[in-house]
């Protein structure tokens, strides 16, 4: 509090992000990075930008990147909008969309900012349960609403729902805008992209964060009716002109420029994922089917508070949600197949080590 601040500004809830620490080299994680680097040819192109000219300002309209996420999606660069990581477009999105006067619909248990920018940006909401294996249903969120988000595959469980549900949602709601957050879908699901001609009610947002190696550049977009962009532009040029800068704008289009890069690299994780979760289903652990490159696991006779402290202090980070139905899980990002191995094996002796203490008991 201070008497210097906006007496609302008090009320505020800031997100939390997930720790960067400093303190010792962990195996991190944590925040869903990915583990490999971007591609060569994007730090290519960042080197060769890295000269006189930044003392331009860039592109406010992001032109050439525009057209190049266009050429991959095969849209118009009408229907393409970039933002500095796609938690600023979600942002933009808040201020832009939906009706003021009926409360917004997202999952009780989803990605944390949508509460975040609710409260910053005066929207109401009303959160929707998920079911008991946190699979979401279509049913809840036939109510009247003021506009429709979540991620999908969602955060922080992995599950994917399947685009003929988002369609049925679609077609229930003509008039509310629904945003899906795609910043997983390279890892698994149904982008719901190539749906964005037949709906003008859909928003699609991804990121070149987690599938693209690039959490470090920020750079997010989002796909939609020509309509819908412009509300998201208007919104932008009322804020900041600027909001990618140039290294960000090249590194981007470097980064669609390598698909065979991209295949390999998220294939990797796709199949590091599958061998972590039946390496951890042999050790009793529930892992919720992921669609995503991270795994939400929860084990019957270790809870998942002390099992985060343990990883920890074992030079390990994951994340733990200390939040209501969540807080017997553990999320944990997929990485590379060495530091998975050693994650497999400090989790494995954690598990042996509880057992030995509880034989010693007796
Ligand atoms: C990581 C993440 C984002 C934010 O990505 P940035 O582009 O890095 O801002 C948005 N939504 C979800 C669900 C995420 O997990």
């Amino acid at each position: 509090m201070s008497k210097y601040w906006n007496p609302f500004v008090n009320e505020l809830d800031p997100y939390v992000p997930g720790e960067q620490p400093k303190d010792k080299r962990y195996i991190k994680l944590n925040t869903n990075e990915n583990p490999f680097p971007p591609s060569p040819l994007v730090l290519q192109a960042i080197q060769q930008a890295a000269n006189g000219d930044l003392r331009l300002y860039p592109d406010p309209n992001a032109d050439e990147l525009r057209a190049k996420i266009a050429e991959v999606h095969q849209v118009k660069a009408g229907q393409v909008f970039v933002g500095n990581g796609s938690d600023e477009i979600l942002g933009f999105a808040f201020q832009a969309f939906f009706d003021p006067a009926k409360p917004i619909l997202f999952p009780d248990i989803t990605y944390s900012f949508y509460k975040v920018y609710a409260k910053m940006f005066r929207v109401p909401y009303q959160l929707v349960p998920l079911q008991d294996d946190f699979q979401m249903s279509i049913e809840p969120f036939s109510q009247d609403n003021g506009g429709i988000i979540f991620p999908n595959p969602n955060a922080p469980t992995g599950k994917a729902l399947a685009a003929d549900d988002i369609k049925q949602l679609l077609d229930m709601h003509p008039d509310r805008i629904v945003i899906i957050d795609e910043a997983y879908i390279d890892f698994g699901g149904e982008s719901m992209i190539p749906y964005v001609q037949e709906y003008p009610n859909l928003l699609v947002i991804q990121t070149l964060s987690k599938s693209r190696s690039l959490a470090g550049l920020r750079v997010g977009f989002a796909i939609g009716s020509e309509e819908l962009i412009e509300g998201l532009q208007r919104v932008k040029n009322c804020f900041n002109s600027y909001t990618l800068d140039r290294l960000a704008l090249v590194g981007a289009v470097a980064a669609f420029t390598d698909e065979a890069y991209f295949e390999q690299t998220r294939n990797a994780i796709i199949q590091t994922r599958t061998r972590v979760t039946e390496a951890l289903q042999t050790i009793g652990f529930g892992v919720v089917e992921s669609s995503a490159n991270f795994i939400f696991i929860t084990h019957p006779e270790h809870p998942a508070s002390s099992l985060f402290a343990q990883l920890k202090e074992a030079g390990v980070l994951v994340r733990y949600f200390n939040q209501p139905r969540i807080d017997n899980y553990l999320r944990v990002t997929i990485g590379l197949d060495e530091e998975m191995d050693q994650f497999l094996r400090i989790v494995r002796d954690i598990c042996e080590n509880a057992r030995k203490g509880e034989t010693d008991d007796i």
